[in-house]
């Protein structure tokens, strides 16, 4: 019998060359598609942080808000947006990382979470991990505590994980794939 993180992993489509040549896009959309797939995975979640003792989620724009406004709400917790540069209408803090071609910003409200709030983070892949580590800086900021960045998908060839944790944010991810 397959395990949780089995099924998950087998119901990521891989869309070869999108949106440019050589990227192997990950699409979680029919993991969402399927009743039972978008159950097992929340529920994963779920049970992971249910003793954790959160005060909030955050979700990063955007696959990184379906998963997390529902753990969120399960978890009868908070939601806090972690959006690209712009989207944002309060006052914001910023954080600039480096993509492979060019820069990229993501944001957060200043008044999003207090000192010493136990935050989860959410997105739905990590790659390099440039998106995940802008998004834990914007939270330590603000004084929050990263109790562990989540997402579904590693992939640990681009080595995003590993300097997530060398950095010292706890790191989850639910299955990998080889390559970029
Ligand atoms: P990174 O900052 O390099 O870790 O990239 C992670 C972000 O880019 C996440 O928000 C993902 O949604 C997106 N991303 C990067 N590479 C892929 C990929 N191969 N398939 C799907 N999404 C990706």
């Amino acid at each position: 019998m397959q395990n949780s993180a089995e099924i998950i992993r087998d119901q990521i489509r891989t869309v070869p060359d999108w949106p440019e040549r050589g990227i192997q896009f990950r699409d979680i959309t029919p993991l969402l598609h399927s009743a039972k797939t978008f159950r097992i995975l929340v529920d994963l979640f779920v049970q992971r942080y249910f003793d954790s003792r959160l005060k909030l989620v955050a979700g990063i724009d955007a696959r990184g808000f379906i998963l997390g406004s529902v753990v969120a709400y399960e978890l009868n917790l908070g939601f806090v947006p972690v959006r690209k540069k712009g989207k944002l209408p309060f006052e914001t803090l910023a954080e600039d990382y480096s993509l492979e071609y060019g820069n990229a910003t993501v944001e957060i409200h200043s008044d999003a979470c207090e000192a010493g709030d136990r935050v989860l983070l959410i997105d739905d892949l990590i790659a390099t991990g440039g998106t995940m580590m802008a998004a834990a800086k914007l939270l330590a900021r603000l004084g929050a505590t990263v109790v562990e960045a989540a997402a579904i998908v590693d992939l640990p060839d681009l080595g995003g994980s590993t300097v997530l944790r060398a950095a010292g944010v706890p790191t989850f991810t639910v299955c990998a794939f080889e390559g970029t």
